[in-house]
């Protein structure tokens, strides 16, 4: 068994892991796929003291750091069942089980899906989620972003500087992102913004979008608007379905923590996006996971010994 078992492998599960592995303790780490979301990422600029990185390579960087010391890596490996017990025990979706005395949730979340038609065939080709990574393949052309809360709002400033011209969606009456960012928004020339409109259609020529399409929910009317991009910004989903009904989720999915990062079952601690953490980012998501390996390694003092 393991003493310390980290499920994910994002810079939170990486940062969890050395500080595991340094207190000379049995540190196990199963991973989806082993870097997480800095792998879909572009430019990181705000790592503190890494002035600028890319993604992939702090993604092989977080890799070398953690292989450093005698942590035993499960990539590829999903996590499908949590249970708990004096020994917890976490199930693979290849029929494993692993078991360890304490166990760290890092498994990080994923972009939402809007869930209409184009949206899965144009993929990649006009259908976007991340506008660092792709923003500057639109250069010039004319892109859609989904979503008015923060990340929308802030995607359609960012974009505004690349593209020719920016549609901000948004469900709702009115925009819900910080008033600072709307106004900010709002100051720029090539951004129309569209409120009480629901997506219903992405459109294409069979290979590119060309298109979208949305019902005006004030008068039911169906209206169109040409571009070659969409951006969908509605939000982050937690990676926890597997864990409902096992450890106490948010509203929201995400992992409730208290400030050591202890979960609501004993002996699991949790750490990064995948948690109640306010912000998510890399430098909080790696603060966290050390934080979360430093109380698992408490836990396991403080045990009775068998
Ligand atoms: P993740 O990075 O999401 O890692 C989760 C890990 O868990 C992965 O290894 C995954 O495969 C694994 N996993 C998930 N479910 C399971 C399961 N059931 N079983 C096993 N393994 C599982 N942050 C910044 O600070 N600066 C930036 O510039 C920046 N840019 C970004 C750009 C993009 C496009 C994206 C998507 C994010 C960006 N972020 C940025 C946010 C940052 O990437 C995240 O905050 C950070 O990666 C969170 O780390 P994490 O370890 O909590 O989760």
């Amino acid at each position: 068994a393991f003493d310390v078992l980290i499920v994910g492998g994002g810079p939170a599960g990486a940062a969890a892991a050395v500080y595991a592995a340094r207190k000379g303790i049995r540190t196990g780490v199963v991973a989806e796929r082993f870097g997480g979301q800095v792998l879909d990422t572009m430019a990181i600029e705000n790592f503190i003291s890494v002035k600028e990185t890319d993604g992939p390579k702090f993604a092989v960087a977080l890799e070398q750091h953690v292989r450093a010391y005698d942590v035993d890596i499960m990539n590829l490996q999903q996590a499908v069942e949590l249970v708990p017990g004096k020994l917890i025990e976490v199930k693979l979706a290849n029929g494993g089980v692993l078991k360890s005395k304490t166990v760290i949730l890092s498994t990080g979340a994923r972009w939402r899906e809007i869930n209409v038609p184009g949206e899965q065939q144009y993929r990649n080709n006009g259908v976007a989620y991340c506008p660092h990574c792709d923003g500057p393949l639109f250069k010039g052309k004319r892109v859609a972003v989904i979503g008015g809360g923060n990340s929308g709002v802030e995607a359609a400033i960012d974009l505004a500087g690349l593209v020719q011209h920016v549609t901000l969606i948004e469900y709702d009456s009115a925009l819900r992102a910080d008033e600072v960012l709307q106004r900010k928004l709002r100051s720029l020339g090539n951004v129309s913004i569209i409120t009480s409109a629901q997506t219903t259609e992405i459109h294409g020529d069979g290979k590119k979008v060309n298109g979208l399409s949305y019902k005006d929910r004030t008068t039911d009317e169906i209206k169109q608007v040409e571009l070659e991009g969409v951006f969908i910004q509605i939000g982050l989903v937690p990676n926890t379905e597997w864990l409902k009904g096992t450890v106490a989720l948010s509203r929201f999915g995400e992992i409730e923590i208290d400030a050591r990062g202890q979960t609501s079952v004993p002996g699991v601690f949790a750490a990064g996006d995948a948690t109640t953490v306010p912000f998510k980012q890399i430098v909080i998501a790696a603060g966290d996971g050390a934080k979360a390996a430093l109380s698992a390694f408490d836990h396991i003092i403080r045990s009775p010994i068998d």
